[in-house]
């Protein structure tokens, strides 16, 4: 994509994230080069909410060239580039909201262009998809570079020789050794980027934000939210590329692993043991609400939970529905 500012003189991009993917240093990083490299002006800011390691974040770039002053610190809803840095986040969030349908889409994704755009309904011209999370997990690094790498592979304003420097700044002076994976995996990013331009989109913007349920006509009583909060929500887009496996023949339902998890993930049913006794046995994981982080893993003294690269649908699949008896369950 060439420089061409929008009628208030900037090129924007927004970047769709979850808190502790990177995608602020990636904000960060690409403000940095345009401003050193190409003597535009820049700036980067998030909208992290109130929220924790796992929910959604957005993050801002606002470029103009050097005899346009930025003074416009409001979020970006009409970006010209949206990059999604979890391809998840299109189940619960309006990522695409308000992209110009001539922009570009950047998505983490082990889809090609067509088969994400045929998925989602998309009406955008530019679709870049790229396997950030593979690309990460070959290196051991985040998948954040390697989006900076995508973005890369459509932008031609900003020069890609700067990225390097500006790993180095971000991660040189606390972890070096980070530095040179990170290198690596932002240019696999920028290689492995698949570009497809489509040609049959319908001119405009889409807005595509939905109402909220609590708002001030639709919230109970007193402002009350009924139900409980964080269990109604699906967290799977939370997780970076790696799960949790149960492997139920292995299992001595010792509960290490529920004593650890942070989100409540485990099933139980009551039953007998061999001696008639009565005793919880554990059912499986409810994946809904898994973040990936591995405590499980790591406290079950029987490999019945083992690490995995995460496959498509495997969650849904697999998943053991917390019943919730009391709130009808979540579907
Ligand atoms: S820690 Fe392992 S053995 Fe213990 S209940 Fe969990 S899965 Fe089963
Ligand atoms: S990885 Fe294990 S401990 Fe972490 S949220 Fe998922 S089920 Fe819970």
């Amino acid at each position: 994509m060439e420089f061409i500012p929008n009628k208030h003189g900037f090129v924007e991009i927004r970047l769709e994230s979850i808190g502790g993917q990177g995608a602020y240093s990636v904000g960060q990083m690409l403000a940095q080069i345009g401003v050193e490299g190409s003597h535009l002006h820049a700036i980067c800011f998030a909208d992290y909410g109130s929220e924790k390691k796992g929910a959604p974040v957005k993050t801002f770039v606002r470029f103009a060239k050097d005899d346009v002053t930025i003074l416009n610190y409001s979020p970006v809803n009409e970006p010209q580039i949206v990059a999604v840095f979890h391809e998840l986040l299109f189940k619960t969030q309006p990522v695409t909201d308000g992209l110009h349908t001539d922009g570009i889409l950047i998505v983490n994704t082990d889809q090609t262009p067509e088969q994400l755009r045929a998925m989602y309904n998309l009406n955008v011209k530019t679709i870049v998809t790229v396997d950030a999370t593979k690309i990460a997990l070959q290196y051991k690094t985040k998948l954040n570079t390697a989006m900076l790498g995508a973005i890369f592979s459509s932008l031609n304003f900003l020069d890609p020789t700067l990225a390097a420097d500006a790993i180095e700044k971000m991660f040189g002076y606390k972890y070096p050794h980070l530095v040179e994976p990170n290198v690596s995996t932002f240019k696999d990013g920028m290689e492995q980027a698949q570009t497809h331009v489509f040609t049959d989109v319908e001119a405009g913007i889409a807005h595509t934000r939905k109402p909220t349920p609590f708002g001030y006509e639709t919230q109970n009583q007193g402002g009350e939210i009924a139900g409980p909060n964080s269990y109604t929500k699906n967290l799977t887009a939370s997780r970076e590329g790696m799960m949790p496996e149960y492997l139920n023949e292995k299992c001595i339902h010792c509960s290490n692993c529920d004593n650890v998890c942070p989100d409540f993930c485990f099933v139980w049913e009551e039953g007998v043991d061999a001696r008639g006794r009565a005793q919880m046995f554990l059912q499986g994981i409810d994946y809904n609400y898994c973040k990936g982080c591995l405590k499980c893993v790591e406290v079950c003294p029987t490999q019945a939970l083992v690490s995995m690269v995460e496959e498509r649908d495997y969650a849904d699949a697999h998943r053991v529905q917390k019943p919730f008896d009391f709130l009808g369950g979540v579907k």
